[in-house]
């Protein structure tokens, strides 16, 4: 199923960050985000303003050694990094269970098999300009569709 696609152009990590507020506003428990995109592109900094804007205590930091961190903020949240694995079942993660009581964003999501992302977010270097990004949202399921409409409405 393929539904809507927006295309955001960020120029600065702060601009990223309020993209992931954005999403912090709408999203609920069973939500899961799916990242794509190079080394440094922006997923953790994305994966910050989500967690910040649920309110968690501590800043999101990149889970690479343990795979699966949780943050509690409003709902609480598991931020999966799957940058050392070349591939990884949903369910050899229990990331369905996580579901069950928490929203969920992976990093490196085109690794993960047997689950799809609400919401799929590829972030892409901009060649010319060190600080620009350009993320294309794409709605996997209807309720990736409600959460695309509210980051496009969010203002910026
Ligand atoms: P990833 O998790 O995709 O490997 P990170 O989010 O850890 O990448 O790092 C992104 C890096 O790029 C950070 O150092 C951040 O400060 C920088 N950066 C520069 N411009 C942007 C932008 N527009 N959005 C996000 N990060 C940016
Ligand atoms: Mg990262």
């Amino acid at each position: 199923m393929t539904l809507d696609n927006i295309t955001l152009i960020t120029t600065s990590p702060q601009m990223t960050l309020d993209i992931g507020k954005a999403l912090a506003a709408l999203i609920r428990v069973g939500d899961l985000i799916g990242l794509e995109g190079d080394l440094g592109a922006g997923k953790t900094v994305l994966t910050q303003g989500i967690a910040e804007g649920l309110g968690a205590p501590e800043p999101a930091t990149s889970p690479s050694f343990v795979i699966a961190h949780t943050y509690r903020g409003r709902i609480k949240l598991v931020h999966v990094d799957l940058y050392r694995l070349s591939s990884m079942q949903a369910s050899e993660l229990g990331l369905e269970d996580y579901l069950a009581d928490s929203a969920g964003v992976v990093e490196w999501a085109e690794r993960l098999t047997g689950l799809e992302p609400d919401l799929w977010i590829k972030f892409a270097f901009d060649a010319a300009e060190t600080d620009k990004r350009r993320l294309a949202l794409q709605a996997i399921s209807p309720r990736g569709e409600i959460l695309l409409t509210a980051v496009a409405q969010a203002p910026s």
